[in-house]
């Protein structure tokens, strides 16, 4: 059945994959961005087309406009973007939460939120399930955006509680692929521009702090999958890659993939940085029979091949 689906954040690097998957199969998209971290260029192939609208909007202030389900997705997700006005990330996190819900319960539509490992924090158990409650700092340089999406979850499960809201979260482990910004600053968009460019790879601390790399293509499926799953499944459910890697790993399969001559360089390590990080995706391939198909190897290549062309 045909929908209206708004994504909010749909000109950023997940949302316009999301755009791009949701106009395939013949949806109303409505595409709300205000281009902080998205761009045009990410969604410019899908403007011609009938079913597809863009508006810039801002979150953080109300929004009315009629559709049947909901996407938000609004919030720069990369530490450099995030931290640059965290105020203001903070403000998108609640206040973006709180006008989508709004929006959500006046016209009875079923809301999805991109959440986050983050909720997790630098995680004590490893890897992380659902029920862990994380271990955050509340007053660090990542809080703006931890403790943004943590108060975000807060409001979807009050709004599901006191107004019967029909909500669906999803905590995304890191996720990447082509369409990320090139000076976006997350890990393995800057590795490979700077292998690309022969330019040296920078290493936070020793590079030992572990990520489980998911690839997009395998988390729209999910969040897809999530958001037609029944009412009763709210989550939160984690998506992500449960293969998990170290940064020198990382740095290490980047330079193979580009036959680069870069030499790695070791940088001090951001304050709060999680030192290792992997999802217990069980909850996503029990409920929504969802699992990640592309392999590091496989997403890094064509990652690569996206680059290539841009730079
Ligand atoms: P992104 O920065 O490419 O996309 C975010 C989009 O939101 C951008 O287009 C930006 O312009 C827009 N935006 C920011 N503030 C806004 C506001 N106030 N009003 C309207 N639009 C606003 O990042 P992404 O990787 O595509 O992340 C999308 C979502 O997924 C984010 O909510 C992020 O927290 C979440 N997420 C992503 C990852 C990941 O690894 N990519 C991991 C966990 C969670
Ligand atoms: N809101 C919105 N679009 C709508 C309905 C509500 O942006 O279609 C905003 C509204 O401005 C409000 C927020 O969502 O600030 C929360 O709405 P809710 O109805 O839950 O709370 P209330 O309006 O009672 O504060
Ligand atoms: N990182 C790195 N070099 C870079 C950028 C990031 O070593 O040029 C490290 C960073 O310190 C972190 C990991 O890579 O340990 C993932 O960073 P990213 O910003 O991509 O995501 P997040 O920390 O939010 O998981």
């Amino acid at each position: 059945m045909t929908k209206r689906i708004l994504v909010t954040g749909g000109a950023g690097f997940l949302g316009s994959h999301l755009c791009d998957r949701l106009i395939e199969a013949g949806h109303e998209v409505l595409c709300v961005d205000n281009f902080f971290t998205g761009s045009k260029k990410n969604i410019e192939h899908l403007l011609p087309r009938a079913n597809f609208e863009l508006l810039r909007h801002d979150v953080t202030f109300p929004l009315f406009v009629e559709v049947d389900e909901i996407y938000n997705l609004a919030c720069p997700a990369s530490p450099i973007h995030y931290q640059f006005d965290p105020v203001q990330t903070t403000k998108t996190s609640v206040h973006g939460a709180i006008n989508m819900l709004g929006l959500a319960k006046r016209l009875n539509a079923k809301i999805l939120q991109a959440s986050t490992s983050e909720v997790y924090g630098d995680p004590a158990t490893h890897p992380q399930t659902e029920d862990y409650w994380g271990n955050v700092n509340p007053i660090g340089v990542r809080s703006c955006y931890d403790e943004g999406k943590r108060c975000a979850e807060t409001l979807f499960f009050d709004y599901w509680r006191q107004h019967q809201l029909r909500i669906k979260v999803i905590r995304i482990f890191n996720t990447y692929g082509p369409r990320m910004h090139p000076n976006d600053g997350r890990v393995v968009s800057n590795f490979i521009v700077q292998a690309l460019k022969g330019e040296d790879i920078t290493i936070f601390g020793d590079g030992t702090q572990t990520r489980s790399f998911c690839y997009v293509d395998d988390l729209v499926d999910g969040m897809i999958k999530m958001m037609s799953s029944p009412d009763l499944l709210t989550g939160p459910v984690n998506l992500g890659n449960p293969n998990e890697f170290t940064m020198l790993d990382l740095a290490q399969k980047v330079i193979e993939l580009t036959k680069s001559k870069s030499n790695l360089v070791f940088k001090s390590l951001p304050r709060d940085d999680p030192k290792q990080r992997q999802p217990d995706i069980s909850l996503a391939k029990k409920e929504l029979d969802w699992k990640p198909s592309v392999e590091l190897e496989e997403g890094l290549t064509r990652t690569i091949s996206y680059f290539k062309d841009l730079i």
